[in-house]
């Protein structure tokens, strides 16, 4: 089976780049396929914790040619994974996209080098064939299979209970515990106002909680996406969402959050430690130099999911992938490869846009082709 594209994840990355590809004639089925590992649609949406809802959401953009609150009726405190879920199968229906799913994508090659097709391997109970044939492939993969926890010595020791922010359902399940959440991003701080409602929590970060006073507006908006998107050119990895944006100060100025210390050195069977031999940059740390806590909830972010993409080559020696075009999504060593939801795409609005550009350049490498 053979195609001239591959869309690999349906989350909004996917679906922009989709639609766009279809304007452009790229019907699914016959020139296009689109493929999902998940089940069912609804990308990382569907899996996000039950209370965070569109209100307490950084916010959801509209996918092109088809709006949210004009697809489906929306209430703003139920779990935005059903909301969303919702709008991407109405979304989907509407545009006729015909997903196949679940189907993984488990390796990409071009065994003949640039310029020739693609050859991807695929499992899942969805899949068309065990193979597939595309001369492009737009990579809209996500991050929400990658929880990152960092290794600290003795982690293997404790015997509370450990989870990341993926597993993380409601604050309630931890009433009694006393929780330290690990990290300084927006989930650490919704996580710690929520908990601290139902239980004791403590907190650490690896930096500084950067809070800033400044209203998130269109051009700090813009702002941070420019210098993502330089960070990316230069091969370098995009950085986390908040040390791009900081935490707004909206998200942090709830009474609940308890004082922010510094990393921790080791985790042993009770707690965390703090070796005072080491010094700190910022912040104290107890005087006995430990914490002793029923659950470390490491709030610490994802990865991007490109493993299956790795006999392309695509890293740089700093763990990034050099990337430019109009939306800064276009693999820069090979033009038939666009990795939306990377770097300042990275987010609903940025995934929008770029499946524009996406669909235009890919049209263009195509009709380069010949
Ligand atoms: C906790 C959290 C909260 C966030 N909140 C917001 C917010 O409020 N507003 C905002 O704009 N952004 C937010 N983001 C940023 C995020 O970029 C957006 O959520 C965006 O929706 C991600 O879309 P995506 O299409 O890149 O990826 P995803 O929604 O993750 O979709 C990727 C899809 O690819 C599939 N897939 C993965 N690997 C394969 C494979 N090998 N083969 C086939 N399919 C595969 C997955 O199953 C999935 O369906 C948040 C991120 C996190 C982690």
């Amino acid at each position: 089976m053979r195609v001239d594209v591959v869309v690999i994840g349906m989350g909004q990355a996917g679906l922009s780049a989709a639609y766009h590809l279809m304007r452009r004639g790229y019907e699914p089925a016959e020139r296009m396929l689109l493929l999902d590992a998940n089940a069912g649609p609804g990308g990382a949406w569907q899996h996000r914790w039950p209370s965070l809802t569109l209100k307490t959401a950084n916010g959801v953009a509209d996918l092109p040619g088809w709006g949210l609150r004009e697809a489906i009726d929306v209430d703003d405190e139920v779990p935005a994974a059903s909301t969303v879920a919702r709008y991407y199968a109405a979304y989907e229906e509407r545009m006729g996209l015909g997903v196949l799913r679940p189907v993984t994508v488990d390796r990409v090659e071009q065994p003949d080098g640039g310029g020739t097709d693609f050859v991807l391997t695929l499992s899942g109970d969805g899949r068309p064939a065990d193979t597939l044939r595309a001369r492009a492939i737009v990579n809209a993969t996500g991050t929400w299979d990658r929880p990152r926890i960092p290794y600290y010595p003795g982690i293997a020791s404790f015997e509370g209970r450990q989870l990341h922010t993926r597993d993380y359902t409601r604050a309630e399940d931890f009433a009694g515990s006393h929780v330290l959440v690990v990290g300084a991003g927006i989930s650490a701080v919704q996580h710690l106002g929520e908990l601290a409602q139902v239980t004791r929590t403590s907190w650490v970060s690896r930096s500084r909680p950067d809070i800033r006073n400044a209203e998130f507006t269109p051009e700090v908006g813009a702002d941070v996406v420019a210098r993502v998107a330089e960070r990316v050119r230069q091969g370098l990895p995009p950085g986390s969402v908040v040390s791009n944006t900081g935490l707004p100060i909206a998200a942090v100025s709830s009474d609940a959050l308890p004082r922010c210390r510094p990393m921790f050195d080791r985790i042993d069977r009770a707690g965390v430690v703090w070796d005072p031999e080491v010094p700190r940059a910022w912040g104290a740390v107890p005087e006995d130099g430990r914490l002793d806590v029923d659950v470390i909830l490491w709030a610490t972010g994802f990865i991007h999911r490109f493993d299956h993409l790795a006999p392309l080559d695509l890293h740089t020696p700093e763990g990034g992938l050099l990337v430019d075009g109009r939306a800064t999504t276009r693999a820069v060593e090979n033009h038939g490869v666009h990795l939306p939801g990377y770097g300042p795409s990275a987010s609903t609005i940025g995934a929008n846009r770029a499946g524009r550009a996406i669909a235009r350049e890919l049209d263009e490498y195509l009709a380069g082709l010949g």
